[in-house]
């Protein structure tokens, strides 16, 4: 997406009320200023996961409902007829439609049909056609993203613990099929995640992009994040500059951002903020550090999540996640982990290697290895240095298959934890009972 003006305007401001803080920060940074007459609009919430038990924690994972009404508010009030809301939500069985569907009547999207005449989508029900950059990389997006005459980005202000910042450009991944979200967590050092994120904003139609930071995610992007209610709206026309502004608000110079690096390089601009001109509120005054990492000890041969060192874990040797492990083998291993965790007992496993993603090799000498997912399976099957192998061969891999592999190498997890594993959201709910700032009528249209 290239700009038309060569000083990118950023806008910054304190959320106060419904309608009035989305049309100053809108005002503020001309953000429809450039709406073509009888525009066919495409409006990009972030809803990354759901589930149907229980109420979802919401809070710091998906854009809020008020922010998303009020752009549609907006876009009412200056004649725009045809509005399409559209998301491809992460799930385990690709075949669920009945989960998105529990999300968009949840978060008042069926609502917005009836008092907005907008229509709302799940991607995954919709056509995408192949995109083709200039380096000769192919992913496909959704139709309906594409053919857009302008899009309304609704990214939630949060960090990503694979590409540091989850803002503008990134949300744009929810706009692929299934095989090209895949594919952007490649194996080739060249195409890693970072450089294909980057990709994502080329394919973009002209827009606005409003960071939602009404509440932050520090460890994000999921509800296991520490979440903060900071009540901020960061808009700009460009997506670029709004998420280099998004970056230094989560306490990150944009240079750190392997994926803007990329895309100010794409777009022959520079990653530090001198394009830009900040208006409202000072970025200085409403930054603050957010850390993206999960903790591991850093000898890899015995590596382990600090929390799992820190237990007195012995024996297994669990790899941090690398760029290649994709979303859904990424949502597996955080409940992997909880199972490790509850069936240590306190005696040592048997010399046990844990190898996830794509590019991970065995350590010579380790007794047992455990290859999770079918990208580590094709990758390593026949590798010498492995003695006994437990394979995890499907993709995503399933419970059974999981939980088989690890009670053969000696580890006793338990079934139970994963088919648990949808009430596991709920849960989180408990966090927020009893603190008024953590509003879920946000996530609501009345
Ligand atoms: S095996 Fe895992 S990392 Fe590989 S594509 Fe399948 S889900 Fe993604």
């Amino acid at each position: 997406m290239k700009s038309d003006s060569k000083r990118q305007t950023v806008s910054i401001i304190h959320y106060e009320k419904p309608i009035d803080s989305v049309r100053k920060v809108v005002d503020l940074s001309h953000g429809l200023n450039h709406l073509p007459a009888n525009a066919k609009v495409f409006i990009k919430p972030n809803i990354v996961f759901w589930s149907r038990f229980g109420t979802f924690p919401a809070f710091g994972v998906i854009t809020t409902s008020r922010i998303l009404e009020d752009m549609v508010i907006l876009l009412k009030e200056r004649g725009v007829e045809k509005i399409l809301i559209g998301e491809g939500i992460t799930l385990s069985d690709r075949k669920d439609r009945e989960t998105p569907a529990h999300a968009f009547e949840t978060l008042g999207y069926n609502r917005m049909k009836q008092k907005y005449g907008v229509e709302a989508f799940d991607l995954f029900e919709r056509p995408y056609e192949k995109v083709t950059f200039g380096d000769g990389t192919t992913l496909n997006f959704a139709t309906d993203f594409l053919k857009a005459d302008f899009l309304i980005n609704l990214p939630v202000l949060k960090t990503h613990a694979q590409t540091m910042v989850s803002l503008g450009i990134k949300n744009v991944k929810g706009t692929l099929d299934i095989n090209s979200r895949k594919k952007c967590h490649s194996a080739d050092p060249e195409k890693d995640l970072h450089y294909m994120v980057s990709k994502l904003q080329e394919a973009a139609p002209p827009g606005f992009t409003l960071i939602d930071g009404i509440y932050s995610n520090e460890r994000g992007p999921a509800f296991d994040g520490k979440i903060r209610r900071e009540n901020l709206l960061i808009g700009s026309r460009d997506m670029l500059s709004a998420d280099k502004v998004g970056a230094r608000v989560l306490g990150y110079d944009p240079s750190e951002v392997p994926h803007l690096v990329h895309a100010a390089r794409d777009m022959a601009r520079p990653i530090d903020l001198s394009d830009t001109e900040v208006l409202g509120e000072k970025i200085e005054t409403v930054a603050s550090k957010h850390r993206h990492d999960f903790p591991y000890t850093p000898d890899e041969s015995r590596a382990l999540p600090v929390a799992m060192k820190r237990m007195g874990v012995q024996g297994l040797s669990y790899r941090k996640y690398d760029l290649s492990m994709c979303t859904y083998c990424s949502s597996l291993n955080g409940i992997l982990l909880t199972a490790i965790s509850q069936a240590w007992e306190g005696k040592p496993w048997d010399d046990v290697e844990v190898l996830t993603g794509k590019m991970m090799k065995p350590t010579p000498g380790k007794k047992k290895t455990i290859l999770v997912g079918k990208c580590m399976y094709q990758a390593n099957k026949n590798n010498p240095h492995i003695n006994e192998l437990f394979a995890v061969k499907g993709c995503p891999p399933t419970t059974t298959q999981v939980v088989k592999a690890f009670n053969d190498a000696g580890i006793a997890i338990r079934p139970d934890i994963f088919e648990a594993k949808d009430q596991f959201p709920a849960l989180f709910m408990k966090k927020y009972e009893g603190k008024p700032e953590f509003d879920i009528n946000l996530f609501r249209v009345k």
